[in-house]
């Protein structure tokens, strides 16, 4: 039987997947999906998780409740050999295996774009997945315990730094800002105006999906919550946690958040296959690997013609993402049957995001909505994208709780480190046990 071996579970993998496993007959093919955590992330609430308003579990798609056809392997695939038609699979535990295929499909996304920058890699995190949303809510909320209980730490506790003004960034910015703003009413003696928020952008404007009028309200409206955004700056280091930005500014922070871009998963470029400049896999509008039999792509990891003419290439968002799932599936159904193939042609709607409880900018169809407006269209396209029934319901409930009582403001600083207070308490009694044997 033919075997569809497909790399990452996330918004291309799941969505082929479940195409897959519903259109195929029986015998046809078998599918596997590989993909290093067993859930598919949904990105877009990411902020919303990160700020209190959904409960990040609810964010996730476990892979192996909805693809109850496929086989689901946690792992890692790290390399692929498309002239032997294997790919090389690091499980989660024990050693590499490898994988034969006859049919591939290469969704891994994509992976945050860097740069070297003294204290990056010790100090900063990135905001991409669910484990990032919980820490950064737990870090934040940590943030203003320190600054309440140790004035000496205070300013350096609540100075907030997010390099990168894309959705991602501004989303993150504007939600993290909100909540440590509500957070900070039981804290006694702190206000807002002792909260510093820094938003850095290399660019000369934030959030290039929308237009420049819109990007520049966006700008009004977080300035004037206090929040700082400087435009074409850059970080330039943050060693020892001291801020050094390209303007010249230096000061104090605990918290730097990197969302400065994204750049394609490694793989293609690692197993030798036709990449772009920047390491997407070059695929046609069919969404084929160009010049390699049996290999599809697409999402962040893969360059797709935009046939709307709207841009040389498809942006990397989840938008296209989904579409091109379905596409993805059907051609490769197609193609198992001796049928036509189809393009890829999607014309992008716009964008949405939310700067925080109630505030929000909306571009989609070419109209234009702010505040309260643009913030409840955010929450109904997002609810409506999001995976299953049973995600949508508990999303709902989340936020009618959020609405209906007061927001969660309770920092679960223990879950960043579970086992310390574990081993400091076996560690003393292993030790007061040699005290008494040697005083006995
Ligand atoms: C905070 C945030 C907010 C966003 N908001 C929006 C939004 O509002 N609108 C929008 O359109 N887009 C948004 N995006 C972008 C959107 O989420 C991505 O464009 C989309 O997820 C791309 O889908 P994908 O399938 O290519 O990659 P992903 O959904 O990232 O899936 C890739 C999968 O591959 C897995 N993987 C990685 N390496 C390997 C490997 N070696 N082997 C096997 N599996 C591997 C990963 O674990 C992951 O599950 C947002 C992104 C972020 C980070």
């Amino acid at each position: 039987m033919t075997h569809i071996l497909i790399v990452g579970g996330g918004y291309v993998g799941m969505y082929t997947a479940i195409r897959l496993q519903r259109k195929l007959r029986a015998g046809e093919a078998r599918v596997t999906v590989v993909d290093p955590q067993p859930n598919m992330t949904y990105q877009p609430f990411l902020p919303e998780a990160a700020a209190g308003s959904i409960e990040p579990r609810h964010v996730v798609v476990p892979l192996r409740r909805v693809l109850p056809k496929c086989t689901v392997v946690t792992g890692k695939v790290t390399s692929v050999d498309h002239e032997r038609k294997v790919a090389t699979v690091v499980p989660a535990e024990g050693l590499p295996t490898s994988m034969p295929y006859d049919i591939l499909v290469m969704a891994a996304g994509s992976v945050s774009r860097t740069l070297p920058i003294p204290g990056l890699a010790e100090s900063g995190i990135g905001f991409a997945t669910v484990g990032e949303a919980i820490y950064l809510r737990n870090h934040v909320l940590s943030r203003l315990d320190v600054a309440s209980s140790t004035p000496e730490r205070k300013e350096r506790a609540l100075t907030f730094v997010v390099v990168g003004g894309g959705y991602a960034g501004v989303e993150v910015f504007g939600e993290l800002e909100d909540m440590a703003r509500y957070a900070l009413r039981v804290h006694k003696g702190l206000s807002a105006a002792d909260m510093k928020w820094v938003l850095v952008e290399a660019a000369d404007r934030i959030l290039p999906e929308v237009s420049p009028a819109m990007s520049d309200y966006t700008i009004r409206r977080l300035t004037d919550r206090g929040m700082q955004v400087r435009l074409n700056t850059k970080l330039v280091s943050m060693a020892g946690g001291r801020v050094e930005l390209s303007d010249g500014t230096c000061f104090e922070a605990d918290t730097v958040v990197w969302t400065a871009g994204v750049k394609a998963n490694p793989l293609a470029m690692r197993s030798g296959m036709p990449i772009d400049f920047r390491g997407r896999l070059i695929c046609t509008e069919t969404l084929q690997a160009r010049g390699l039999q049996g290999v599809w792509g697409a999402g962040d990891s893969a360059a797709v013609p935009d046939l709307t003419g709207l841009g040389a290439l498809c942006t990397p968002s989840a938008q296209h993402a989904v579409r091109q799932a379905k596409v993805l599936a059907d051609n490769i159904i197609a193609t198992l049957r001796g049928g036509k193939i189809k393009p890829y042609k999607h014309k992008h709607v716009g964008s949405v995001a939310s700067l925080g409880l109630h505030k929000g900018v909306a571009q989609v169809y070419g109209i234009r909505l702010r505040g309260w407006p643009a913030w409840l269209m955010h929450r109904a396209y997002h609810w409506s994208r999001v995976p299953t029934a049973g995600r949508k319901l508990r999303v709902l409930v989340d936020w009618l709780t959020v609405l209906l009582s007061r927001r969660e403001i309770v920092s679960l600083g223990q879950i960043q480190d579970p086992r310390r207070d574990w081993e400091v308490v076996v560690r003393e009694t292993t030790h007061s046990l040699k005290g008494n044997t040697r005083t006995q």
